[in-house]
């Protein structure tokens, strides 16, 4: 059985009046270019509501608003004319506006709630999907499902299923907003944001009871009451002069809060905003990301600096932050966080009112990068200071190496003594001197006499030895200016700077006499051999300066000389000693 109602308002009484009568021609033969322009103008509002930098909050309600503004404004609008086509466009467009507010409410319970992270794409389009199908229906009324004229025109109308489907579907919102604010009203202990929800809670508990009251009393009931009109309108009154105030008292709306949310939601830093007594009264994004605590939760600072690693004193940290009267305090915690370390420098600033603490601002710097670049400054520091260190013993041992080398090249390795090409290396400067300074030198040349039998008894490893010994002996009898060099196998030669032809005979006898007196062992049964020398002595008392052009060759002539000597040494029987002319 259709239900019935007749939806009059006293406006409509006004309408009958002559001055407005005329007006009415006017109107509808106006109507579709004012509705043109309604669209057009209603379109750029969108726009700049959209585009604009207000809060989502502030959006919200402003959607909230317009959509209760439709419902008046269309009821007033099909109240204008008889013509049963605009009756049913107005009456549609009022009742779509209307199904609006449902979603747009709950919408702004979730943010007047302090649960605007719950406000995702998804979650968005999951909850405006039914008004946006109820408003299409709505619109379409397809084969009168959502209203149908009693009579001539809409005045007297029969509600179909949509229209019903709307009423349920506002309720639905309706609960679902009211359970979020009840919660949020239980669990929030910040008294700002408990009385707007109780004043926001009031506004549509209003609204919803005059709606309620509609369509009971002229739709249900509409056989049993009497017609009382504008029940609806009358609840939008009520319930937006309520919003108004709430918003002139507490401020929801506040501009500069609002910038200053912005501000502090856009910081690096996580901020969580204290009362005297530790709850939360606001965080920003940053702090929400980083902690599971909630505007209206205790925050006990001490709670904070329990985990893990504390760098710095918690007791002085705690002494500044609970002192009488609290000083601004700062310690730096690391949170472990899964398998990574999070560190985050806390800082604490007390808000005094006249000397006494009104709350607390607590921002959180995660300073984790930081640490990272400075611990791996620090490692790579580190790294390559070990490889200075490496490098400079590198060094060390590149130079001893090298010092090594260089004595080798010069050095004959059996005996110790210099070796042949290093002794003329340094007699061609040596003698190019004492030609210049006419200084006087000598120069030796002796053999080991019969050398070929003691390899021959002995061996080659004994050999060696009385070549060694004798170098020994040798170089023991010299001064510490005089060089001794291997010449060849078993011959060697002794250069002797500033000495004259006496003293270079006696150094040479003196050599001569002490290899004759050193005994070499033979390894086997203690047994002992010596040996000896013959030697050419040549020494230079008086330079010839022409000679200082052919260097190479005087030298060449010289141990020719002291060759000959040594040879006229052997031919005379060995183990002497002969001078050259
Ligand atoms: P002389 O009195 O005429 O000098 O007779 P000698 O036997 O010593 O004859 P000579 O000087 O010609 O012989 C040198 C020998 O020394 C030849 C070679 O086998 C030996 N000899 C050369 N160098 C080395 C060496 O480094 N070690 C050993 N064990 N023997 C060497
Ligand atoms: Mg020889
Ligand atoms: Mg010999």
């Amino acid at each position: 059985m259709p239900i019935v109602a007749e939806n009059r308002f006293v406006i409509r009484l006004w309408w009958k009046l002559p001055i407005f009568s005329n007006v009415v021609t006017s109107l509808e033969y106006a109507l579709w270019l004012d509705f043109g322009l309604f669209c057009v103008t209603s379109a750029l509002f969108v726009y700049m509501f959209i585009s604009s930098s207000i809060t989502r909050l502030h959006k919200v309600y402003l959607a909230f608003h317009a959509s209760l503004l439709l419902w008046p404004l269309c009821q007033f609008a099909s109240e204008t004319t008889d013509d049963p086509f605009f009756q049913a466009f107005y009456l549609k467009f009022g009742f779509a506006g209307i199904s609006v507010v449902g979603v747009a409410w709950t919408f702004f319970a979730v943010l007047l709630s302090g649960r605007s992270y719950l406000l995702n794409r998804r979650s968005m389009t999951a909850l405006a999907i039914p008004t946006v199908a109820l408003v299409i229906l709505i619109l379409l009324n397809p084969s009168g499902a959502f209203m149908e004229p009693l009579g001539e025109d809409y005045t007297n109308r029969v509600y179909g299923p949509i229209f019903w489907a709307m009423v349920a579907v506002q309720f639905i919102y309706l609960a679902l907003s009211s359970a979020l604010l009840v919660r949020t009203f239980r669990d929030q202990a910040a008294p700002r944001q408990r009385r707007q929800i109780r004043m926001a809670m009031t506004g549509m508990i209003i609204l919803a009871g005059f709606a309620l009251a509609d369509t009971f009393v002229n739709i249900l009931l509409d056989a049993e009451l009497p017609n009382v009109t504008g029940l609806t309108s009358l609840g939008i009154l009520f319930s937006v002069i309520y919003f108004v105030i709430a918003i002139r008292r507490y401020g929801v709306f506040d501009v500069v809060r609002i910038a200053q949310v912005n501000v502090v939601d856009s910081m690096s830093a996580g901020v969580a905003v204290l009362d005297e007594h530790d709850v939360v009264l606001e965080t920003n994004r940053v702090f929400r990301r980083l902690f599971d605590i909630r505007t209206g939760d205790r925050l006990r600072i001490e709670s904070l600096l329990e985990p893990l690693d504390v760098e710095g004193g918690v007791d002085s940290f705690l002494h500044a932050y609970r002192g009488n009267p609290p000083r601004p305090a700062q310690i730096e915690v690391t949170f472990r966080e899964n398998d990574a370390f999070r560190h985050v420098v806390i800082h604490g600033e007390p808000i005094l009112a006249n000397g006494a603490l009104i709350g607390r601002v607590l921002t959180f710097q995660d300073v984790t990068e930081l640490r990272s670049l400075v611990e791996s400054s620090y490692r790579q520091n580190e790294a390559l200071q070990q490889r200075n260190r490496e490098l400079v013993e590198m060094q060390a041992e590149l130079y001893a190496m090298n010092q090594q080398l260089e004595r080798m090249a010069i050095t004959d390795s059996l005996t110790g003594c210099y070796n042949r090409r290093y002794l003329m290396q340094q007699l061609e400067h040596e003698i190019m001197t004492n030609i210049r300074y006419n200084i006087p030198f000598a120069i030796f040349l002796f053999d080991i006499d019969l050398f070929k039998s003691i390899n021959d008894v002995y061996g080659h490893l004994v050999g060696d030895e009385v070549i060694k010994n004798t170098a020994d002996t040798v170089r023991r009898v010299l001064r510490r200016t005089d060089i001794v060099a291997r010449y060849g196998g078993e011959e060697f030669t002794v250069y002797l700077p500033h000495t004259n032809r006496a003293q270079a005979l006696m150094l040479a006898e003196r050599i001569r006499e002490a290899v004759s007196a050193s005994e070499i062992s033979t390894g086997k049964d203690g047994q002992t051999i010596r040996v000896t020398i013959s030697m050419g002595v040549l020494a230079v008392e008086d330079s010839d300066p022409s000679r200082l052009d052919d260097v190479k060759e005087y030298l060449r002539e010289l141990f020719a000389k002291a060759d000959a000597a040594l040879y006229q040494a052997k031919n005379g029987g060995r183990n002497r000693i002969v001078a050259a002319d």
